[in-house]
């Protein structure tokens, strides 16, 4: 587990223990170690489109906690949504200054009760799937996988919305995994990813663009396995509990590519902000599998216009595959 999967666990774990305040110094000191950590594991394009390798790709300003917004709009966030995000409580005076998970601002502010970082009140939120990846039959594996995520109740707001989870559908032999952002209403009914019309629309670029068989040579998951309410986007604790899961899944299918589906599920993956348009044509790495990202076919729905753009990127994924480009 790198640093900063460590500090976000670590602050995530004081939260479930009754935790909503940690001392400035202390989060100060937190965040700098995890923006030393960010620099040093920045992911790094192995190329762009030329071959050319590529040198950076930002990811120094990738707070998961800071994308709240701090004051009354976190304040009146629903009661049911247990794990808040840690935001810069308003200055008050002399040393009773303190960074606050409830982000709002009081005037009848009381010195918070300070609490000291200790190893021992942190328990990992993770179970041990580690043999999954290990079993020779992958369907058997991911049937188990489903198993444990059909019991997962980390996202207290998913969980209290969700249909059924969404774990993945395809050949968990194939050396493709489609990458999207998370269940929607469809893919929730049906506990499928990708069946409503942004599925249609995936299933038609890969069969009739790249003409490959989307059952068979494909497997399709997303970076959430629970549809978040009103179609919005992951947000960054989500995409955090559910990483396991996720990691599972590729270790297990052991995708030779994987093609990321729209900004979230690239800036996810690949831990970074940069956005979906400069991460295109480029080749990235994880976890053994070589990388692309194009856009998402929900927006393409909404944009026609990007959809010559994603043909580019399905191109050059197909290159990449060995695959026979029409035209080329
Ligand atoms: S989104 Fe993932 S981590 Fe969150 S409740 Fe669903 S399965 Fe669990």
């Amino acid at each position: 587990m790198n640093l900063r999967h460590a500090i976000l666990q670590r602050l995530q774990s004081l939260q479930c223990a009754g935790i909503e305040e940690i001392s400035r110094p202390q989060a100060r000191k937190l965040a700098i170690a995890l923006k030393e950590s960010e620099a040093k594991n920045a992911p790094k394009p192995v190329s762009d489109q030329a071959g050319q390798t590529v040198q950076t790709v930002s990811t120094a300003d990738f707070r998961p906690w800071e994308k709240r917004t701090p004051g009354p709009q976190t304040a009146q966030a629903s009661p049911a949504q247990p794990s808040k995000s840690f935001t810069p409580r308003p200055k008050t005076t002399a040393s009773s200054s303190s960074y606050s998970s409830s982000g709002s601002a009081s005037s009848s502010y009381m010195a918070p009760k300070r609490t000291a970082l200790s190893l021992e009140i942190i328990v990992p939120p993770h179970e041990d799937y580690s043999a999954l990846p290990l079993m020779e039959d992958r369907h058997e594996a991911l049937r188990l996988l489903g198993e444990k995520v059909r019991q997962c109740v980390r996202c207290i707001e998913l969980v209290s919305n969700r249909t059924q989870t969404v774990l993945g559908v395809g050949n968990p032999y194939a050396e493709l995994m489609f990458l999207g952002e998370a269940p929607g209403a469809d893919e929730d009914r049906q506990g499928i990813p990708f069946v409503g019309r942004a599925g249609q629309l995936l299933t038609k670029m890969i069969e009739n663009g790249m003409k490959i068989s989307r059952e068979e040579n494909t497997y399709i998951c997303n970076i959430l396995r629970c549809r978040p309410p009103g179609n919005r986007a992951p947000m960054p604790e989500e995409a955090f509990k559910c990483r396991q899961f996720l990691d599972t899944q590729i270790d297990i299918v052991k995708p030779k590519f994987i093609c990321c589906l729209g900004a979230s599920a690239a800036q996810y993956l690949l831990d970074t902000t940069t956005t979906i348009s400069r991460m295109r044509q480029r080749e990235y790495r994880y976890r053994n599998a070589t990388v692309v990202c194009t856009y998402h076919p929900a927006y393409l729905l909404r944009n026609p216009s990007q959809k010559a753009a994603t043909w580019q990127d399905l191109q050059f994924l197909m290159k990449l595959m060995g695959l026979k480009v029409e035209n080329d």
